[in-house]
């Protein structure tokens, strides 16, 4: 206690003497940055500085003015409820809305407009995603994810609920589940999963697709910052941010324990900090980390670094005059796609291969006019590099081709692009292989840098430094708790 009070005391004296000299720095304004200073505002360590590259607080979370409402273009779903800290920390005073996500809803088209049967279709999805929910809870996994799946699925090939199926449905389903998995983990392919490090995460139960109805993810910093539920308990964390400040190099000394981290941004300003928290994805890690600190990061850190796997999704909204979609009295999910190998041909002969990643195309909660077209895997850099229009068009293209019949122009799009912008590189992180052969996790990507004296002045946060819940929102912000807590600690 006699050492919190001597460091409040600490930061008094210097916020008189030399204000901004020895603030703590955290990197990033994301959930895990802004988690972190909420932890250290609520243990009265207010001098703060979030350097953050973007022109706009959020990171991942993307909330945006879209139809009549607020769209998310980043984390959309609270995944989750018991054990889940955003649902933990909001459950009381808000009113989630859900996205009814059971594959019964959709409907299944084959990409050359004709029909098929959906009977069939259900019971391959019945045993598949039971499989699925299965490897979540294996024993002794080995291999990937895919792999794991095919043991399973082919056995179940054999009962007698799949035997008279057309053996081309089944493998097209396979191709869609394998492809809606892809998108849930953001992998290239589920054969870079590992079903080992799968069984080591954390799964929040409950409800895993709440939905922040028309206010957007956004929503939740207002917990953050408890301006909900009672502004009157509300901790400015906005006004310590500065935007436009890409941070370029780290500088720290393990050595000498009177020295200050330095923190240089690319508009040439610097900064000098005690503790410095870095909450940037793992795509910068992997693709900057050599640049970004000196010295160079520990070796285990950086085995961790490369070869934790961190993939991209995309989504495009599309809002419509009329739900075209809807038949009176049915429920609906989506549309979802098997691709024929000839459309595949032509897909790809028409630069429309992007295509091939659509997980499915769905109905967005609280708005009845949008779909939103969702998609994970490869080929995610030329969906971005195409222009707005041109994915209009062909969002249309696959939808007239699959349904067979003309529809209506969209009024409005907007659309996402994780991996092309130089401050993400990606969306989320995920358990690989490689990360399983190398026997690494985001304990080592967490793993902070203490100095000669014991202190922390070099923090990780971050989904992907989160052990029991990398990838999502409330591992984030897990994250960011962890890391102002180990700062906290040391001055006890
Ligand atoms: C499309 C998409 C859909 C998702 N859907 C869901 C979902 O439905 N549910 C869910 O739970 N999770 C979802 N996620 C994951 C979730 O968004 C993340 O886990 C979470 O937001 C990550 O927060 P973070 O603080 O770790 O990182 P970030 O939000 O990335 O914060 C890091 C910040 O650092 C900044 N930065 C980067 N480099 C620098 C630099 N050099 N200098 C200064 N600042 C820098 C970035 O601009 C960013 O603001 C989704 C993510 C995406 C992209």
């Amino acid at each position: 206690m006699w050492c919190r009070l001597a460091f409040i005391l600490t930061f008094l004296q210097l916020s008189t003497a030399s204000d901004m000299d020895n603030p703590i720095i955290i990197i990033g304004s994301g959930l895990s940055g802004f988690a972190a200073a909420r932890r250290l505002m609520d243990n009265d360590i207010n001098n703060i500085v979030i350097l953050e590259a973007e022109n706009r607080i959020g990171g991942r979370i993307n909330s945006v003015r879209f139809s009549d409402g607020i769209i998310d273009l980043g984390a959309q779903w609270v995944h989750g409820q018991k054990n889940n800290l955003i649902y933990e920390m909001t459950r009381n005073n808000f009113d989630f809305g859900t996205t009814p996500f059971e594959e019964m809803y959709s409907t299944f088209v084959l990409t050359n407009g004709t029909k098929t049967d959906q009977k069939d279709i259900r019971k391959i999805v019945d045993v598949a995603y039971k499989i699925i929910d299965d490897i979540d809870d294996l024993e002794d996994p080995q291999g990937s994810i895919g792999e794991t799946f095919n043991k399973k699925f082919d056995k179940a090939l054999k009962s007698s609920k799949l035997k008279n199926i057309e053996p081309s449905v089944i493998e097209l389903m396979k191709e869609n589940i394998e492809r809606n998995y892809n998108g849930y983990t953001a992998s290239n392919s589920w054969y870079d999963l590992s079903a080992k490090k799968n069984s080591e995460e954390g799964k929040a139960s409950g409800n895993q697709y709440l939905t922040w109805k028309k206010q957007g993810f956004k929503t939740f910093f207002n917990f953050l910052t408890k301006k909900a539920p009672n502004p009157a308990q509300y901790l400015n964390i906005e006004s310590k941010v500065q935007l436009n400040k890409k941070v370029t190099n780290i500088k720290y000394n393990t050595k000498d324990e009177t020295s200050n981290v330095a923190v240089t941004c690319s508009d040439g300003s610097s900064y000098s900090a005690k503790h410095v928290i870095f909450t940037p994805s793992l795509g910068v890690l992997k693709k900057y980390h050599e640049s970004l600190f000196s010295p160079a990061l520990p070796q285990q850190k950086i085995l961790a670094i490369k070869n934790y796997g961190f993939g991209t999704v995309g989504k495009v909204f599309l809002e419509f005059e009329h739900p075209f979609w809807l038949e009176q009295g049915k429920p609906f999910l989506a549309y979802e796609f098997l691709w024929l190998e000839q459309d595949k041909k032509e897909a790809k002969s028409t630069n429309r291969e992007w295509m091939i990643n659509i997980t499915g195309i769905y109905v967005v909660d609280q708005f009845p006019n949008l779909l939103e077209v969702f998609l994970g895997g490869s080929n995610l850099n030329e969906f971005e590099t195409f222009s707005d229009s041109k994915i209009t068009e062909d969002c249309m293209w696959l939808l007239e081709k699959s349904l067979s019949k003309s529809l209506p122009k969209p009024k409005a799009m907007t659309r996402t692009k994780w991996l092309t912008n130089d401050n993400f590189l990606g969306a989320y992180s995920y358990g690989s292989m490689d990360a399983e052969k190398a026997n690494i996790g985001p304990k080592d990507i967490a793993e902070s840098i203490l100095n000669a004296d014991e202190s922390p002045i070099l923090l990780f946060a971050g989904e992907a430094t989160d052990e029991k819940y990398p990838s999502m929102a409330h591992g984030a912000v897990r994250s960011g708790f962890r890391a102002a807590d180990e700062i906290v600690k040391f001055y006890e």
